[in-house]
């Protein structure tokens, strides 16, 4: 059976060669998912304090985030960028759940996830879902989810408004999201000047006293969560863990 298997397997890499969603390198046979290069200089976050670290300083004025975490530290063009960016325009689709099925399992017992009852994706906007064919946020939430065995309520938040302008932020924040648009071209990065989100009206109740895991692909100027928490705030009686799969 496992010589068939992998006889099978040689196969299919003839007809449909596997290409690292990082790099795009073809797969030798032995290699699953990145090629053994990239799996040597993935850059790990690592286990450390997650209720004590950069980025969740930067939301403190929400007192029901509780920890923050990533999987991945994220560098302009290094292994999780290119991973990231492969994703979401080049369209590598199972890449998602399994970096989701990968977060999960190295960071399961590092107290990161200890008490989350609901995974919630940041959801994109309705134009790039349709150009794109999927919210890459949620493909992570769905291989943390089969990892973790916690559901995920993909449908609790929406996007409510879009636009150009950087006119609403001040001169700090212009200058540092100015910045980062010099480091990265991440959605985070975008998002933040353009997006706001809103609370579906069913998920009030249902939410409602749940520790939420909130989930994104990256993290760069953290506008984007922050703009998440500000649409989570009034359910009452929430904690939230702040999950990405990378972050600066
Ligand atoms: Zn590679």
């Amino acid at each position: 059976m496992n010589s068939l298997h992998s006889s099978l397997s040689a196969l299919l890499d003839f007809f449909l060669p596997r290409r690292c969603p990082s790099c795009g390198r073809e797969l030798a046979r032995r290699e699953t998912m990145l090629c053994a290069a990239c799996w040597m200089n993935l850059e790990l976050v690592g286990h450390t304090d997650w209720s004590q670290n950069q980025h969740i300083m930067a939301w403190a004025d929400y007192p029901f985030v509780c920890r923050a975490g990533a999987y991945a530290i994220y560098k302009r063009k290094n292994v999780a960028a290119r991973l990231v960016h492969n994703l979401k325009y080049r369209h590598h689709y199972p890449a998602g759940n399994w970096m989701g099925q990968l977060a999960g399992h190295a960071l399961k017992d590092s107290g990161l996830f200890d008490g989350i009852e609901v995974i919630i994706p940041i959801p994109i906007t309705f134009g790039r879902k349709m150009h794109r064919g999927f919210n890459q946020s949620h493909m992570i939430a769905l291989g943390l989810s089969e990892e973790l065995g916690i559901p995920v309520a993909a449908d609790a938040l929406r996007c409510t408004r879009h636009g150009t302008s950087h006119t609403h932020f001040s001169y700090e924040q212009r200058l540092r999201h100015l910045n980062a648009d010099l480091q990265s071209d991440t959605d985070d990065t975008i998002s933040a000047l353009i997006t706001t989100f809103g609370l579906r009206s069913h998920a009030l109740e249902r939410l409602q006293g749940r520790h939420i895991l909130l989930v994104d692909d990256v993290i760069t100027t953290g506008s984007t969560i922050r703009a998440a928490l500000h649409a989570l705030r009034d359910i009452p009686d929430i904690t939230v863990t702040v999950f990405a799969w990378s972050w600066v």
